[in-house]
């Protein structure tokens, strides 16, 4: 078979730990064989981020915005104990939140759904796609204790200095404060990702905030969505035959327990971090999780929703049998390769996509698995493969397909 060639290369980044095993298992075994690669690489990997001073970061993310599509594996975060682990020069920022404050874009988390992996939830069928603003509320709030008696107050001074002046509260005794804020533009770039990303999947948008009690905040997202669906959307979203819906979080909650699955759910900053969590476990693991990075200016960065798997990564380099799901990854390289096959107009690339996907699902489906899955799995007598040999069986399994 000839292998199928790209014409844009596809910014490649290359990250740490046992991801970083998995990326070049999953080339070797699964695209190269198949695929003229054709990527521009950046390896994000720790070591190599202190020896540019995370320069390399904010390259791939220009990169990124020169070639529309990225692929990215897992990164370590570093914290204190990474600093003394990479004698790191500093503690870098996230590359996720780096990328994402360079492309400007919403987070959508969608699980892979298999058979044998049964969701918690009885109705779901179909996957729950969350989609999460990734700008201000509570991660970038200011905070105070207050010691004591004394007036809060919240004051805007504009440019020409008048003050706007708002009481929160009169206190009688201690207690605590948080000032948050979001931005215009950055709620209009999150409702516009949320109403393109239902267009391409064809799939109904749900968006949820608690606009009652929150008669300002809240409520401002809500008109914004609203303001923007209506003249810039509803037509677009009549004909592709999907919905476009408000209700308040609490309702929303309920409607999602008792639904079928199927559509994108837009969330507020912190309910998306804190739903996506509760929906990828509803729905089996965090390693059956993919998650797509989309700009509004039609940028995509595809990757894993887990980390590194630190834990397996310091077994394999004792030279233990590991069994990690390599999956999410592969399904951020289909994702990508998909992605590039739509734009440049290479059928082929979208097809092979297509069929890695389903080699992976139908090797799970057939009883063979990481340990992950096989510990969660309603079939009976799953066969538990280490990594290696699960990759090969994912290769085996496609090569049936081709
Ligand atoms: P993690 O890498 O997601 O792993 C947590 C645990 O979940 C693992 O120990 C493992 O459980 C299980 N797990 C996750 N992915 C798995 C897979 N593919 N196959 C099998 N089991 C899997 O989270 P972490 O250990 O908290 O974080 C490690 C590093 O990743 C940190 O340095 C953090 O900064 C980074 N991180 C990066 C990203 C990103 O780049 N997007 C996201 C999150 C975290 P068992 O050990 O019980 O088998
Ligand atoms: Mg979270």
């Amino acid at each position: 078979m000839e292998k199928i060639k790209m014409t844009t290369p596809l910014v490649e980044m290359d990250g740490d730990e046992m991801t970083r095993v998995l990326w070049q298992l999953i080339k070797d075994e699964l695209l190269s064989p198949f695929v003229e690669l054709n990527t521009e690489y950046y390896d994000l990997g720790l070591v190599h981020r202190n020896e540019t001073n995370d320069q390399v970061t904010v390259d791939s993310a220009e990169a990124t915005k020169k070639y529309g599509v990225a692929v990215k594996c897992a990164t370590i975060t570093p914290n204190a104990a990474r600093v003394k682990e990479y004698d790191l020069k500093e503690m870098y920022k996230s590359p996720n939140g780096t990328i994402r404050a360079m492309l400007d874009g919403t987070v959508f988390r969608a699980p892979i759904i298999v058979k044998g992996i049964e969701p918690y939830v009885k109705t779901w069928k179909k996957p729950i796609t969350i989609a999460r603003h990734a700008y201000g509320d509570v991660y970038k709030a200011s905070e105070m204790k207050v010691p004591g008696a004394g007036k809060a107050e919240l004051v805007y001074t504009a440019e020409d200095g008048t003050e706007t002046r708002e009481l929160i509260h009169n206190f009688k005794g201690a207690g605590i404060l948080q000032g948050m804020h979001n931005l215009n533009d950055s709620i209009e770039s999150f409702a516009r990702s949320c109403f393109n990303f239902a267009l391409e999947t064809k799939q109904d948008l749900w968006f949820a905030t608690k606009d009652t009690i929150s008669k300002k905040y809240d409520h401002s997202f809500k008109d914004i969505f609203q303001e923007i669906y209506d003249n810039e959307y509803a037509d677009r979203f009549a004909e592709a035959g999907i919905t476009y819906f408000y209700t308040l979080i609490d309702d929303a909650v309920a409607r999602v327990i008792r639904s079928e699955g199927g559509y994108i759910w837009a969330c507020k900053n912190y309910d998306g971090d804190v739903m996506s969590d509760m929906v990828a476990t509803a729905f089996g693991s965090l390693s059956m999780m993919t998650s797509v990075l989309v700009s509004p200016n039609g940028y995509y960065e595809y990757e894993a929703a887990h980390g590194t798997v630190q834990r397996h990564y310091y077994k394999h380099l004792k030279g233990e049998e590991t069994s990690t799901n390599p999956i999410a990854t592969i399904f951020a390289w289909t994702g990508a390769l998909r992605k590039r096959g739509e734009l440049d107009g290479i059928a082929d690339l979208c097809a092979f996509a297509d069929k890695l996907e389903e080699a992976c699902i139908k090797t799970v489906e057939n009883g063979e698995m990481t340990k992950d899955l096989a510990l969660i799995t309603t079939l009976e007598n799953p066969k538990t493969l280490n990594t290696q040999q699960f990759i090969k069986a994912v290769r085996a399994t496609l090569e049936g397909l081709l």
